[in-house]
């Protein structure tokens, strides 16, 4: 599977509109545990990636993450800006290096999931992103080739989400509150969710 310039720019834009979309929700999760200012960040970055989108659909698919990945890093802000901008680098550096979708998709994803563990001095369990992209990384490889999928994954991060909110913060700036972090849900989490869920419909959408 090679994705064409229109495919590329139809992912893009969809999961850019729906984080855009969803900042009011973002900043409110993060006002609960953190500064309240998910949303805004997350939405300066993805406004700034639609401005490039005619670049970014141009290139390439492991281009034009790394130009995502690029444009997250100068434009998000916060501990979530550099953590998005290693997943997209990552994710397209390995996808150039003779990987070739849909086999590799659990391979370039885990590529991405990695940079995040790597950059956040992070893993699953410690209540961020990661709670719901370790999962999705994990129904990838064990669903790979099976005709639904992408029902599995969007189920995935749907629950991975919700997994979140019992747990007790220890990375980030949650975990300042100790205890007192548990009981909602992590915003970085649910951005991922978002990010997840846009592609799936995207894909789905062009079936
Ligand atoms: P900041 O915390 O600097 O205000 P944001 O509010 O934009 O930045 O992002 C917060 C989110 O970033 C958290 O909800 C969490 O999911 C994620 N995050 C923070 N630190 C880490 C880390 N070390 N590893 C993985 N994700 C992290
Ligand atoms: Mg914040």
């Amino acid at each position: 599977m090679s994705l064409q310039p229109e495919t590329i720019k139809t992912l893009v834009k969809v999961a850019a509109e729906q984080v855009i979309a969803s900042a009011p929700e973002l900043t409110t999760l993060d006002q609960a545990i953190g500064d309240g200012d998910h949303g805004t960040n997350m939405k300066r970055g993805f406004e700034a990636v639609l401005g490039k989108l005619d670049a970014i659909s141009a290139q390439p698919l492991d281009e034009a993450l790394k130009m995502i990945g690029k444009t997250l890093v100068m434009t998000v802000g916060g501990a979530s800006g550099p953590l998005y901008g290693s997943f997209f680098l990552a994710a397209g550096e390995a996808l150039s290096h003779d990987r070739h979708l849909p086999d590799d998709l659990a391979d370039v994803f885990g590529s991405g999931v990695n940079a995040v563990s790597a950059r956040g001095r992070s893993q699953a369990g410690e209540k961020t992103m990661l709670d719901v992209l370790v999962p999705v990384l994990e129904t990838l490889r064990t669903a790979a080739g099976q005709p639904d999928l992408i029902a599995q994954v969007r189920t995935t991060a749907a629950e991975a989400v919700e997994r979140t909110a019992p747990m007790q913060a220890t990375k980030g700036r949650a975990s300042f509150l100790g205890p007192r972090s548990v009981g909602h849900v992590d915003p970085g989490a649910r951005s991922s969710c978002v990010l997840v869920q846009a592609v799936c419909a995207s894909l789905e959408g062009q079936q």
